[in-house]
């Protein structure tokens, strides 16, 4: 993440989220529980369309990718091969005050969102490259004013007298730089690099970092001894790896070739945060495409380009959308080539997407473990080899994140006098919508229910996901469908009984026209394409 936080959108649309049905906290009547979401009705049809989308585009629309659908727990010795028992940790730091956990590697983007870091350039000066000169004087007006309500679980806070003149002199004898502040006023001395800056909720000092495994461990069976350990997945692709051979064996599908699957993972996240975007339980969307390694480095571009585009194509504006590719340090020792597909979510600039070129590394490991021969045999060359993989693995979670970031949206549109009022919209990909048409009649009279029904079981008949509602004033009903995204209203009048045409308004536009009630469902569907 590299952006500066800005709460107040991401507040306005977790609001708009809870209201409309599209996302709940996870047990909230107990109080929740951290890093565990739901999915209410207008949310579980956008996360499936998301879903369907990927599926269509990834599966169905081609010849050369298959589905699998694997299950959650598998042989724990999958995890011994894939490395995640051995090496899917990050290393934790936690407050010994506040008990909070923090992953090493997240601790500038924290001290970027921090209140009372923020706070900080009242206790001092900041010159022109943000190098601090904190005053006693002012130091002392920010404990009493800033530190005691939002950095309690500081020692210099909690007991200014014993600490307040050492850190004052230590960091007001020159302009500093903002990590060896925090360490100083966390840690009265002089500052070392080593030295762990205090907590950025709530200045408490942190322990030094400790490596944590991410995977959830379960017991199958009565004995809950280390002979029946397991591990709830932690990501979906080595269900694929595990079958790659039963595929080969029984489909008729030779590489290049893809695997795909969609299903839940589970990490169990230091510090889930920023809404759904960093979970304990998510889903992953993920493919592993086994290619020739000669032909590896054009079908990583090709699937590092085709996914980045999937996202614009789907409503996502190209100038909040990047495609980073990993500098050569950042990659896994394994891979040969990485990027990541990623958007300005309202907290930061964050990954949505990774697409890797993973090498023979995932089939070289399970043959080992396994002992079984994960060489494909190419009958018209005569030669043996273990595939090279390209995996494009993304979140739907995420995904849904920055649709919904992307769509929500406040302008004005008129209401039943013809006033402008302000409105609040969720602008969603006719192809995403939840609800694709919502049907009125005008008035619940002459014979308008009666038509505004029959267009409304057309659209169903044509598997156009379709509303009816005839509750109150129609501009209400407007805004409440406005709100749920639905991309189309249809109204049907006086008119419609007499000569059949009905009033179709475009969500976005707010334009209206005129068609015939028996070609709504035509109508709709038009739209419902992305290409
Ligand atoms: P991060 O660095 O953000 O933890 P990652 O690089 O570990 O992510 P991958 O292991 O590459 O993520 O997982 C592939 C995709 O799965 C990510 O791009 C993301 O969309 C999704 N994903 C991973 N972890 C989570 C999570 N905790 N919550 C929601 N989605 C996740």
């Amino acid at each position: 993440m590299t952006t500066q936080a800005t709460t107040s959108s991401l507040d306005a649309l977790t609001s708009l989220s809870k209201r409309r049905g599209f996302i709940f906290q996870s047990s909230e009547i107990y109080g929740g529980i951290n890093g565990f979401w739901d999915y209410g009705p207008l949310g579980v049809e956008l996360k499936r369309n998301i879903k369907e989308a990927w599926w269509d585009d990834m599966v169905r629309c081609r010849e050369d990718v298959v589905g699998l659908d694997c299950s959650i727990i598998m042989n724990p010795q999958v995890w011994e091969a894939s490395g995640h028992v051995g090496g899917f940790s990050d290393p934790m730091l936690t407050c010994r005050q506040c008990r909070r956990h923090f992953r090493a590697d997240h601790m500038d983007d924290l001290i970027a969102q921090s209140e009372w870091i923020a706070s900080l350039s009242e206790a001092g000066d900041a010159d022109e490259n943000g190098m601090l000169t904190l005053d006693q004087a002012k130091l002392e007006r920010w404990i009493r004013k800033r530190g005691r309500k939002q950095a309690k679980g500081m020692a210099l806070v909690k007991d200014a007298t014993t600490h307040l003149e050492a850190v004052a002199r230590t960091i007001g004898e020159a302009p500093r730089a903002l990590r060896d502040v925090l360490v100083v006023l966390g840690m009265p001395g002089l500052p070392d690099e080593s030295d762990p800056i205090p907590c950025p909720f709530c200045g408490g000092d942190l322990t030094a970092p400790r490596q944590f495994n991410l995977m959830f461990k379960t017991h199958i069976g009565a004995m809950e001894d280390h002979a029946a350990t397991a591990y709830l997945r932690p990501e979906t692709a080595q269900g694929i790896f595990c079958n790659y051979r039963n595929v080969l064996d029984s489909y008729r599908i030779r590489p290049p070739f893809g695997i795909a699957q969609i299903g839940k993972s589970f990490r169990n996240e230091i510090n889930p945060r920023n809404y759904t975007f960093r979970s304990r339980e998510f889903e992953q969307m993920e493919m592993e495409f086994f290619c020739h390694p000669d032909e590896a480095d054009t079908w990583y571009t090709y699937w590092r380009d085709l996914r980045y585009n999937w996202y614009i194509k789907l409503g996502l504006a190209s100038e909040k959308l990047h495609l980073r590719d990993h500098d050569p340090d950042e990659l896994a020792h394994y891979a040969k080539g990485c990027a990541d597909v990623e958007y300005d979510f309202p907290f930061g600039t964050s990954e949505l997407e990774g697409i890797a070129n993973r090498g023979d590394y995932d089939l070289t490991k399970h043959q080992e473990h396994s002992g079984k021969d994960m060489r494909y045999f190419d009958d018209q060359t005569r030669e043996r080899f273990i595939p090279y993989v390209i995996e494009p693995s993304g979140g739907v979670d995420r995904a849904m994140l920055a649709f919904m970031t992307e769509a929500y949206s406040e302008d004005e549109a008129p209401n039943d006098k013809g006033v402008m009022q302000k409105r609040t919209v969720m602008k969603l990909h006719p192809r995403l919508a939840p609800t694709k048409v919502a049907i009125f009649p005008l008035v619940k009279k002459h014979g308008m229910p009666e038509a505004a029904t029959q267009v409304y079981e057309e659209c169903k008949k044509a598997g156009v996901v379709a509303f009816y509602d005839e509750k109150g004033a129609i501009g209400r009903r407007y805004r409440r469908q406005d709100e749920a995204g639905t991309p189309f209203c249809v109204t049907v009048d006086g008119d419609t009984v007499s000569d059949g045409t009905v009033t179709v308004r475009d969500r976005d536009s707010l334009n209206q026209e005129r068609i015939a009630a028996a070609e709504v469902p035509a109508f709709v569907a038009k739209h419902l394409r992305s290409e």
